[in-house]
């Protein structure tokens, strides 16, 4: 029986790391993929013997102390693959057929929202075209009362062996099947509902529950309801972008809303309670007597819910004093009074500004 290391080529003294390096490199050249012969597969075995017993600290030890525990009694063969297969990697274990069935796509559907709705949420029904599960076959692919049979030119690896020249010498080389595609086995029979696919295209509706406080842009994800996979694969993803409607009157700044409010000069001048319409019912709206163009009225929470955490944002209302442009010649009398009663300051310079909308714009935002 041939010593271990000398196996492996190591001296007695290696490191694990030393070990583990011998042993790739002979495995390279024996392993029975590469080298089919049957003296390589023989030293194959030993090499990997060796290996399972120098790479276990616990067996090395024993193995040095001269109980050459179990060689020969053929337990440890059992282990080669899964330590090839750690060394190789995954390419290794594509030789395997594949399976038709896989995760189907995830959808995207485009939903349009009016910022009323926003304000508290909604619920939709929406309709989506997708791809779902046959329910002739159930995703079996095949005619009910048939089944898929293995495929003869590859006897149902889903794979092609060939050998071939190179400088190293001969060397297997595996490629899908191209009778079978890989599968292992052939659907002789189709479903005629969905010619062998599994899934078929339908229209169905979906109830969403859109939450408050989206925004445009806003994905909502609906695990499990987006396209059913091939041969009963399991559901992609449904992912709802939301797009909210422009609104006639209310603009949006985060979880605020936004809205000028026009105020005539005399309410501006004597001060009133106005009654507003907000998107969810009405809200008096104290004017102060004396308020001024461009000043901002608050009103707490009465903007959107917020869609992450509690409450709502505010509605702001930027005032713009309009001043009368016709006037009986009794109201040009009384203005006249009034202006002759207070004596007003000159019109004054100061810094130009983008008219009234820009100002509110940057209040409201700054
Ligand atoms: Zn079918
Ligand atoms: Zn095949």
């Amino acid at each position: 029986m041939a010593d271990h290391y000398e196996v492996l080529g190591v001296a007695r003294d290696a490191t694990p790391d030393e070990i583990k390096k011998a042993y790739r490199r002979l495995a390279r050249e024996l392993h029975p993929d590469v080298n089919p012969g049957a003296e390589a597969s023989e030293r194959f075995k030993s090499v990997t013997h060796a290996y399972d017993v120098l790479s276990d600290p616990k067996q090395r030890q024993q193995y040095d102390l001269g109980d050459q525990g179990g060689f020969g009694g053929g337990q440890n063969f059992g282990g080669f693959g899964d330590i090839f297969e750690t060394f190789f990697g995954a390419g290794q274990q594509t030789r395997g057929p594949r399976s038709r069935r896989e995760r189907g796509q995830d959808a995207l559907i485009r939903v349009e929202v009016g910022l009323d709705e926003v304000v508290f949420g909604t619920h939709r029904e929406i309709e989506v075209d997708t791809a779902v599960l046959c329910q002739t076959c159930q995703g079996s692919c095949c005619q009910p009362g048939t089944s898929p049979v293995t495929c003869d030119i590859c006897h149902g690896t889903g794979s092609i062996q060939r050998a071939v020249r190179s400088l190293l010498g001969n060397v297997m080389t595996s490629s899908p099947c191209g009778t079978c595609r890989g599968y292992g086995t052939v659907i002789a029979t189709p479903c005629v509902t969905c010619q062998g696919q599994g899934r078929v295209r339908a229209r169905r509706t979906v109830p969403v529950d859109i939450p408050a406080g989206v925004d445009t842009g806003v994905r909502l994800q609906m695990p499990g309801s987006g396209e059913a996979g091939p041969a009963g694969g399991p559901n992609g993803d449904l992912y709802l972008e939301i797009k909210v409607k422009n609104h006639d009157v209310f603009s949006r700044n985060g979880d605020d809303l936004l809205a000028t409010l026009e105020v005539s000069m005399t309410d501006a001048i004597l001060g009133t309670t106005a009654k507003i319409e907000a998107l969810d019912g009405d809200v008096d709206v104290e004017i102060r007597a004396g308020l001024q163009s461009g000043e901002i009225l608050t009103v707490k929470e009465r903007g959107v819910t917020k869609l992450r955490g509690n409450g709502r944002g505010d509605l702001k209302v930027g005032v713009q004093v309009v001043t009368p442009t016709k006037l009986s010649s009794k109201e040009r009398d009384l203005m006249q009074q009034f202006a002759a009663s207070k004596k007003a300051p000159a019109p004054a310079l100061s810094h130009f500004q983008q008219g009234l909308f820009a100002r509110l714009r940057d209040r409201f935002l700054g």
